[in-house]
């Protein structure tokens, strides 16, 4: 597993995807870059996700705030208070980690136990093997869930309660050890805020303290009013946008999993007070169809609904994919009911309410929300697309099989040799295809040597411009995947071509 991992994070920075952060200083913790590919797949998931929230439906409008907000916003939201990670140090490493993931870990080796279990069993049972039925009544799978299940639930409710000495004795009463040092002698549980705080103003004394905005909801919020009314929006109706989100997470470890300055594509849809049970299952079921559609894998996903509860929330679900570390959080779904708009009333001393004309009467909204990090999104396909495959002549090759939709370049347009006019048909037919899609020239090496940079790089298609293209104007199209090749006419390629990528 770790291996994949590490060959991920190889192969993005190999083929221009993903660096570190001001790597000739030797980098900064959690901070990436992307490169000439991954900014472009980084687009294009921004795109593929605003074509189907925005685009694709009448009553919802985008919207592009400021990363800098007043800073009253964020007392209002909650943050200043309660936007904390509860940490722990081990006095022995003087390593720093969040208290919870380090519960959260001791319980995903017990999940692992469980797994392991019903592995043995499908060997044991082979064809007659039902999984659901064994994991529900296998005595030993039974203990392991009831035990996760404890420990889980004794964490919510002391963080809830704030009960930080008790967290702190879970994590002694499960023995559990510094992951690099294996030392047990921990230090208290302190909370820790997560926002970034930064000046505004010239001089010291009267400049005023912002913060980095930690989530790009809130522009929204204080924008509901604004929209509506400019917008003649009737509820429901939602307010989408992507942006820039700062954290300044604890344990920053994972690659772009989790970064201390990322990417959030949000949608808050306003709905009736009342109605929010509906909205919910209707947004959980909309979004999963949507990563659904990228053909990634059903198997890939899950449902995580949430016990313990955000203190805005009467509701929530995330989308978990399987990473190759395991199953996480890709999306969370959330029920906000009134508590944004009302605490920014309460705060602003302004009304954000609803004239229903159907009821005749003014009300504020309940939200929705569905809120997914774009580089978590771009992590999950570069990861699943990156596969080592065995072919028939016995060689293997290295292959990203990225949804064509998704691709950063979508055709590669090889001469077969360097001579006899081909490099010039190649390049006229770049020329005609660049105003549709990226596509690219390639005449460097032979020619199977090209096909595997292309498939390295996610390109689904390769164009080859042999000695037939001069006599009858056709050329071979290689498909990625399959690596069939078919010819076609020159001129039939940028159909044959678009039907396959355009989203
Ligand atoms: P986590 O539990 O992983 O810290 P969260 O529950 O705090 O995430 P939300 O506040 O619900 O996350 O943010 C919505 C989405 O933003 C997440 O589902 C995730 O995809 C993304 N996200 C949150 N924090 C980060 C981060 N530090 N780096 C990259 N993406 C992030």
């Amino acid at each position: 597993k770790d291996d994949k991992f590490k060959k991920v994070i190889a192969h993005a920075k190999e083929y221009g995807y993903v660096f570190q952060s001001s790597e000739i200083y030797d980098g900064l913790s959690a901070v990436y870059d992307y490169a000439q590919n991954g900014v472009e797949l980084k687009k294009n998931i921004r795109d593929y996700w605003w074509k189907a929230m925005v685009q694709m439906h009448d009553n919802i409008v985008g919207l592009d705030a400021a990363i800098f907000m007043h800073p009253t916003t964020w007392k209002a939201s909650g943050h200043v208070d309660a936007f904390n990670d509860p940490l722990i140090d081990n006095k022995d490493s003087k390593k720093r980690y969040r208290a919870d993931v380090l519960i959260e870990d001791y319980c995903a080796k017990i999940e692992n136990k469980i797994e392991k279990e019903v592995k043995k069993a499908e060997k044991r049972f082979g064809d007659a093997f039902n999984k659901d039925e064994f994991i529900s009544t296998n005595p030993r799978v039974l203990g392991y869930q009831d035990k996760i299940d404890t420990i889980l639930t004794r964490m919510a409710k002391s963080l809830e309660a704030e009960d930080l000495q008790d967290v702190k004795a879970l994590i002694e009463e499960l023995e559990i050890a510094d992951p690099l040092t294996g030392s047990k002698n921990w230090t208290d549980v302190k909370q820790f805020n997560l926002m970034f705080g930064t000046k505004l103003g010239a001089s010291a004394e009267h400049a005023t303290d912002l913060y980095l905005r930690p989530e790009t909801a809130q522009g929204i919020f204080v924008n509901f009013l604004n929209v509506q009314k400019t917008g003649r929006m009737k509820i429901p109706f939602g307010i989408a946008q992507t942006g820039k989100a700062f954290r300044n997470e604890i344990v920053a470890r994972q690659f772009i999993f989790r970064m201390r300055e990322f990417e959030q594509m949000e949608m808050q849809f306003f709905i009736k007070p009342g109605t929010q049970k509906e909205w919910y299952e209707h947004w959980k079921d909309t979004r999963l169809k949507w990563h659904l559609s990228l053909g990634m894998g059903e198997e890939n996903y899950r449902f995580h609904d949430h016990e313990k509860l955000a203190h805005y929330a009467d509701a929530a679900s995330d989308i978990e994919f399987k990473f190759p570390f395991g199953f996480k959080e890709l999306e969370g779904i959330h029920s906000r009911t009134d508590f944004d708009l009302k605490q920014h009333e309460e705060f602003s001393g302004k009304k954000l309410q609803y004239f229903d004309h159907e009821d005749n009467a003014s009300y504020t909204p309940y939200v929705l929300e569905t809120s997914i990090g774009l580089d978590r999104m771009f992590l999950a396909v570069f990861s699943r697309a990156l596969q080592d495959e065995e072919l028939d002549n016995n060689t293997t090759r290295t292959v990203l099989k990225l949804p064509a939709v998704l691709a950063p370049t979508k055709a590669a347009v090889l001469p077969l040799v360097k001579k006899d006019g081909l490099p010039e048909i190649a390049r006229s037919i770049v020329e005609d295809l660049k105003w549709y899609f990226n596509v690219t020239y390639d005449e460097k090496d032979a020619v199977g040597r090209r096909y595997r940079r292309q498939d390295a790089n996610g390109t689904p298609f390769c164009i080859t411009v042999d000695h037939d293209t001069i006599e009858n104007n056709t050329v071979t199209i290689r498909h990625r995947d399959t690596m069939e090749q078919q010819r076609v006419k020159i001129e039939d390629l940028k159909t044959i071509i678009k039907a396959e990528v355009d989203v």
